[in-house]
C-alpha cells in the first residue's frame, strides 16, 4: 500500500486527552454510534461499502451532518471513495492537491500527512482550501475536522466530517472520533489486504487465461485481437487498442482497435507523438485523467468521442519497448488509479512475452513453411539441368508461395555484361523479349543493376519512392519489390525479383527466404553449368576423337583436306566448312562443303576474316558478320564465322573457316572446339606433307635407283660385251698373229730345209706374211690408240675431193693390174671439211683396199657430194664398187672388230677385220658416220659423211679415169 511520500519519520499518534462526557444524551450516541460502527466494520466485506456505511453512521443528524472518506493513492493525493450528505456527483470530481497552496495546506492532507487529526473551528474565516468549503456553508456548518485513518505505519485515507457548531469537535468527540476512525483504519486495512488478494488472485487468473488464450490461439493476429479485449475487459476500460513499434522507423502502428469503432487500426504515431507515441519513446506508462483536456493529445481522437481517461503502458520485453497498450474510460468511469496503472504495465508484459512466443512459434511455422518451400524448390531445381527451365521453376514455385504478383529473372550475359530478362512469372510471357529490351539491364543500372553490383539483397516498400527504381512501362502499378542476386561462389549468375501492387507487401522474412531461394538457384545453376560444360567437353571430345581418327587414316594431302572438311561439316553440323593453305601473298581454298568457291579459289592474304586469322596468327570470330568490318560478302546467308589458324610450329600454314547462316549459333564453345580440332589437323596435315615429302623423296629414289639399275645393266652388258669382245679380240688377234707367224716359220724352216730352187717362193711368202703381220700389228695399234684417245686429233681445212683425188692417182696402177677401172667423180664446190688429213686418208685407202679385194672384175668409183640432212650440211665421199656384195645378214656387223665377212673367205683376201673398225672409229672422232649399201653378186657402196665447215667452196677438178 503507498503512503504519502514526503512523509518523514511517522510521528507518534498525538491522541488528545480524552476528557469525560459530562452530558449523558452525547455519551450514549457515542456509544451507541460506536457500537454501530464495530458492527458495520464487523460485518462488511467490501472497503468501499464499509466506508460509505461509516459516512452514513457519522453524519446521520448527530453533531456532524457531512461526511467523507478519500484513499491516499500511491501517489499521495487523497482520492475521495464514499460521503454522507455531500451530493453524489461532486464527489468524483473531488481533487486535492498536494502542494499547498498560498494559504495553506488542505486539512485533510495535513492529517494524513501528520497522521495527526486536523479542526478547522471556522470554515467561513479559515482560509485554507477545503473543496467542499461552499456545500458544507450550504448546510449549515461552520466547523470541519479531518481525522488520519492509521494502519500500523501506515496512514490510509482521511475521514473528514463537517458540524454546524465547533462544539461537534471538542476534546470528547475528538477522542472518540479518532477511536472511530482508528477502528474504521484497521477494518479497511484488513479489507484492503484482502482486496489485493483478491485482485492479485485475478490477475493471475487473467494473466493465466491470457497464456492459455495465446496457446489456443498462437497466431499473431488472432494473439493480439484477445491481449487487448482481456486487458480493456481488465481494467473495465470502454475501449482498448494496441500498437507496435517499428524502432527503424521510430514510429508506432495500431494494429487492433477495441470494440470497433472508433477504428483507429492502421493509424501510425512517431515516437513522442500523442500517449502510445510519448510511451513508446520513453518507456514508461502513464494515466491521463482528462484526454481531450491533455496538452499532447493526438488528433487522431475523433471529434465528439465519449472517451475521457486513459490508461496507457509499453510492452517491455528485454527492455524493449515492443509496443504500447491502451485503455480507454468514458467521462462516466472513475478515472484510472495507479494500480490500475500497475495491473495493465503487469498485463502487458505478459502479454510481450507472449507475443513474442507467438511470434516466434509462427515464425516457427514459417521457417517449416520456408524450409519446405526451399526443399520443394531443391526438389524442382535438381530435376533439371537446364538454366532456362530451372529458373523457370524456381520462379514459378517462389512467386507462388511468396503470393507475389509477378516475377522475374535474369541471367547475365558474359560476353556482354548484359542481364537477360530469361523468366517471367505470372505474366504473358511473349512480353520478355519487349520487357528485356526495354530494361537494358546490366550491373550498376536500375534497382536489378543495384542488386547485381552490390550482390546484395533489396526489399523496396515502395518503387516509386526508390532512386533506383526505373520506371520503363509494361509494369505499372507496382509497389512492393523484392530481389536477390543468385551467385555462385562469388560469382553473379543473374538476379531474382519479385513485385507486388501493394506497399510493404514484403517483410525481412521474405527477404531472408528469397536469398536462400536464390542461393540454392545459384548452386543449380552452377551444377547445371559444370554439367553442361562437362557433357560439352564430352561431346567435343569425341567429336575431335571420330574427326581425329578418321583424319589421321588419311596420309595423302588432297584426300585428307577433303576428309577433314567433311568430317568437321559432317560430326559437328557445320554447314560451310573450307580449309585455305597459305601460298605466297595468298590463300587457296584447298578443300570445302557447302562453299560457293571451287577448289582451288584464291583470296588475297589481306582480305576477309580468313586473311586476318592467317596475318594475325589468332583465331578471328564474328558472332554476327555483319559488325565485324573486316567481313567480306563470300556467301550471301552467312551470319556467323569462325576461323582458326592452322600452325605448324608457331607458323601459320592455313586455316579452318567455319560458316552458318543463323546469327549467334556460332557460340565461343564453337571457338574454343575449332581451336583445338585446328591443332590435330595442322599435325595430320603436317603429317600428310612429310608423306607426301617422303613418297616423292622414295619416288626419286625409286626413278633413280631403277635408272642406275638399268644404267649399271647396260653397263653391266657393255661390260659383259666388252669382255667378251675383249676375249675374242684376244683370241682373233692370237688368231690372227699366229697365222703369219706360223707361215713365216714354215718357210723360214722350208729356207733351210726345202728345195733351193723355191727359195724365191719362199722368200716370197715369207714377205708377204710378214707384211701381213706388220699390217696387223699396226692395225692394232692404230685401234688402241685410237680407242685410248692417244693419236691426237690435227685437224685443219680439208678438201676432200684434193684428198681422193691423190688417193685414186696413187692407186690407179694398182686396179688397173687387178684389171679393174678406177674412176673419181669429185663434186664441184664441195664444202671443205676439219679434219686430220692422215687420218681421214687411211679412212678412204681402207675403203678403197677393200673395194679392191672384194671386186674380181668391174669397176670402182669414187664420188664426192654435199648433202643437207638433219639441218645440217654434210660433205659426202662414197666408194662404189661392182663386188660381191655383202649378204644383209653380216651388214650389222660389218663395223665390228675383226669381223669378217664370207667373202673374205671366198676370195682369200688378205685382212684383219679391223680396217672398217678403225675407219669408224676415225669418223667417230671427227663427229661424221659411215653408211653402206650393197646387195650380193652387185657391189657395194659405201660412204663416209663428215660436217662441211664454214669456208669458200672448193673449185671443182677435172674427173680423173
Ligand atoms: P678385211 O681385212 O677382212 O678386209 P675389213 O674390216 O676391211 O676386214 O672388212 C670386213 C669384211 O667386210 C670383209 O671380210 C668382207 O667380207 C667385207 N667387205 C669389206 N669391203 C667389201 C667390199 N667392197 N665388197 C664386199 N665385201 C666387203
Amino acid at each position: 500500500m503507498g503512503g504519502i511520500s514526503g512523509v518523514q519519520e511517522p510521528k507518534l499518534p498525538r491522541v488528545p486527552k480524552v476528557s469525560p462526557l459530562t452530558d449523558p444524551a452525547p455519551v450514549e450516541d457515542a456509544l451507541s454510534l460506536m457500537s454501530e460502527v464495530f458492527a458495520l466494520v464487523g460485518s462488511t466485506k467490501d472497503s468501499q461499502q464499509m466506508l460509505k456505511g461509516a459516512c452514513r453512521l457519522l453524519a446521520a443528524g448527530r453533531p456532524w451532518v457531512l461526511a467523507w472518506v478519500g484513499i491516499v493513492d500511491p501517489d499521495g493525493r487523497i482520492q475521495p471513495i464514499a460521503q454522507a450528505g455531500l451530493r453524489d456527483k461532486d464527489l468524483g470530481s473531488i481533487s486535492l492537491p498536494r502542494e499547498s497552496d498560498s494559504s495553506g495546506e488542505a486539512i485533510a492532507l495535513t492529517a494524513a500527512r501528520e497522521s495527526f487529526p486536523q479542526v478547522m473551528t471556522d470554515l467561513k474565516e479559515d482560509r485554507r482550501p477545503e473543496p467542499w468549503r461552499t456545500q458544507a456553508l450550504a448546510s449549515g456548518c461552520r466547523a470541519a475536522a479531518a481525522f488520519p485513518l492509521r494502519f500500523g505505519e501506515n496512514v490510509l485515507g482521511v475521514l473528514s466530517l463537517y458540524a454546524p457548531s465547533s462544539d461537534a469537535f471538542g476534546t470528547a468527540e475528538l477522542s472518540v472520533l479518532q477511536g472511530l476512525t482508528d477502528h474504521l483504519a484497521h477494518g479497511l486495512g484488513r479489507l484492503q489486504a484482502e482486496e489485493q488478494r483478491a485482485r492479485g488472485m485475478r490477475e493471475f487468473e487473467v494473466i493465466r487465461s491470457l497464456t492459455s488464450g495465446m496457446i489456443s490461439r498462437p497466431d499473431h493476429s488472432t494473439l493480439l485481437h484477445a491481449v487487448v479485449e482481456k486487458a480493456t475487459d481488465l481494467l473495465e476500460g470502454a475501449c482498448g487498442g494496441m500498437y507496435l513499434s517499428e524502432p527503424e522507423e521510430q514510429v508506432v502502428r495500431c494494429l487492433v482497435s477495441y470494440p470497433t469503432p472508433p477504428d483507429y487500426t492502421g493509424a501510425v504515431l512517431r515516437y513522442g507523438e500523442g500517449a502510445a507515441g510519448l510511451v513508446a519513446q520513453t518507456g514508461q506508462g502513464m494515466i491521463i485523467p482528462d484526454y481531450p483536456q491533455w496538452p499532447g493529445r493526438s488528433d487522431l481522437l475523433q471529434e465528439g468521442a465519449p472517451l475521457q481517461s486513459l490508461l496507457t503502458v509499453p510492452m517491455t520485453l528485454q527492455g524493449r519497448v515492443i509496443g504500447v497498450i491502451e485503455i480507454w474510460r468514458s467521462a462516466e468511469q472513475p478515472p484510472f488509479t495507479r494500480a490500475d496503472l500497475d495491473l495493465l504495465t503487469l498485463f502487458a508484459n505478459q502479454a510481450a512475452v507472449a507475443l513474442e512466443n507467438a511470434r516466434l512459434i509462427e515464425w516457427t511455422a514459417t521457417e517449416r513453411q520456408q524450409v519446405q518451400l526451399l526443399y520443394d524448390i531443391t526438389q524442382a531445381l535438381t530435376r533439371s539441368l537446364d538454366p532456362a527451365e530451372i529458373l523457370q521453376r524456381a520462379m514459378a514455385l517462389t512467386t507462388d508461395s511468396l503470393g507475389a504478383m509477378f516475377g522475374e529473372a535474369f541471367l547475365l550475359e558474359r560476353p556482354s555484361g548484359r542481364l537477360r530478362l530469361c523468366t517471367l512469372e505470372g505474366r504473358d510471357q511473349t512480353l520478355i523479349s519487349e520487357i528485356d529490351s526495354r530494361l537494358a539491364a546490366r550491373p550498376g543500372k536500375g534497382l536489378v543493376g543495384w542488386i547485381a553490383k552490390t550482390r546484395q539483397p533489396a526489399l523496396v516498400d515502395d518503387v516509386t519512392t526508390d532512386d533506383r527504381w526505373e520506371e520503363v512501362g509494361g509494369v505499372e502499378g507496382i509497389h512492393t519489390a523484392l530481389g536477390a542476386p543468385v551467385l555462385a561462389g562469388n560469382d553473379l549468375l543473374g538476379v531474382i525479383m519479385l513485385f507486388h501492387r501493394d506497399r510493404a507487401a514484403f517483410h525481412d522474412e521474405h527477404l531472408h527466404l528469397l536469398t536462400a531461394i536464390a542461393r540454392q538457384v545459384g548452386l543449380a545453376l552452377s551444377n547445371a553449368e559444370r554439367f553442361q560444360q562437362t557433357r560439352r567437353r564430352l561431346a567435343e571430345m569425341g567429336a575431335i576423337q571420330q574427326v581425329g581418327q578418321v583424319v589421321n587414316r588419311r596420309l595423302e594431302m588432297q584426300p585428307l583436306l577433303e576428309e577433314v572438311v567433311h568430317q568437321v561439316g559432317e560430326v559437328l553440323g557445320y554447314p560451310v566448312v573450307e580449309i585455305l593453305l597459305v601460298d605466297g601473298q595468298e590463300l587457296t581454298v584447298r578443300a570445302s562443303r557447302g562453299s560457293k568457291y571451287e577448289v582451288p579459289h584464291r583470296i588475297p592474304l589481306s582480305e576477309g576474316l580468313v586473311g586476318r586469322a592467317a596475318r594475325t596468327n589468332e583465331p578471328a570470330y564474328a558472332p554476327d558478320v555483319r559488325l565485324d568490318p573486316d567481313y567480306v560478302n563470300a556467301l550471301p546467308d552467312t551470319q556467323a564465322e569462325i576461323v582458326v589458324p592452322l600452325r605448324e610450329r608457331g607458323v601459320v600454314f592455313g586455316v579452318l573457316n567455319v560458316e552458318s547462316p543463323e546469327a549467334g549459333s556460332l557460340t565461343e564453345d564453337d571457338l574454343r572446339l575449332l581451336s583445338l580440332l585446328a591443332d590435330q589437323i595442322s599435325v595430320a596435315i603436317e603429317n600428310a606433307a612429310l608423306y607426301e615429302h617422303l613418297r616423292q623423296r622414295a619416288d626419286e629414289l625409286e626413278q633413280t635407283v631403277a635408272e642406275r639399275t638399268s644404267l649399271l645393266a647396260e653397263a653391266l652388258e657393255q661390260a659383259r660385251q666388252a669382255d667378251r669382245i675383249k676375249s675374242r679380240f684376244v683370241s682373233d688377234v692370237s688368231h690372227e698373229l699366229r697365222t703369219p707367224i706360223g707361215n713365216i716359220r714354215l718357210y723360214l724352216d722350208l729356207l733351210t730345209q726345202g728345195k733351193p730352187d723355191r727359195f724365191s717362193t719362199y722368200v716370197d711368202t715369207l714377205i708377204r706374211e710378214t707384211e701381213r703381220l706388220m699390217r696387223l700389228i699396226e692395225d692394232l695399234l692404230a685401234i688402241s690408240r685410237l680407242e685410248a684417245g692417244a693419236t691426237p686429233l690435227t685437224s685443219t681445212p680439208l678438201d676432200l675431193n684434193d684428198l681422193a683425188r691423190t688417193l685414186v692417182q696413187d692407186r690407179q696402177r694398182l686396179f688397173a693390174a687387178r684389171g679393174l677401172v678406177l674412176k673419181f667423180q669429185p663434186q664441184a664446190a664441195l664444202p671443205p671439211i676439219l679434219a686430220d688429213e692422215r687420218m681421214l686418208s687411211q679412212v678412204v685407202a681402207n675403203l678403197l683396199t677393200n673395194a679392191m679385194q672384194y671386186t674380181p672384175m668391174g669397176t670402182v668409183t669414187i664420188s664426192t657430194a654435199s648433202i643437207c640432212q638433219d639441218d645440217r650440211t654434210w660433205t659426202t665421199l662414197t666408194v662404189a664398187d661392182t663386188g660381191l656384195g655383202i649378204p644383209l645378214e653380216e651388214q650389222p656387223r660389218l663395223f665390228e672388230r675383226f669381223f669378217r665377212g664370207e667373202n673374205s673367205h671366198t676370195v682369200r683376201a688378205p685382212g684383219t677385220g679391223l680396217g672398217l673398225a678403225i675407219c669408224k672409229e676415225i669418223l667417230d672422232r671427227h663427229g661424221g658416220k659411215v653408211s653402206l649399201e650393197s646387195q650380193v653378186g652387185r657391189g657395194s657402196a659405201f660412204t663416209i659423211w663428215l660436217p662441211a665447215c664454214e669456208g669458200p667452196p672448193v673449185a671443182p677438178s677435172a674427173t680423173t679415169g
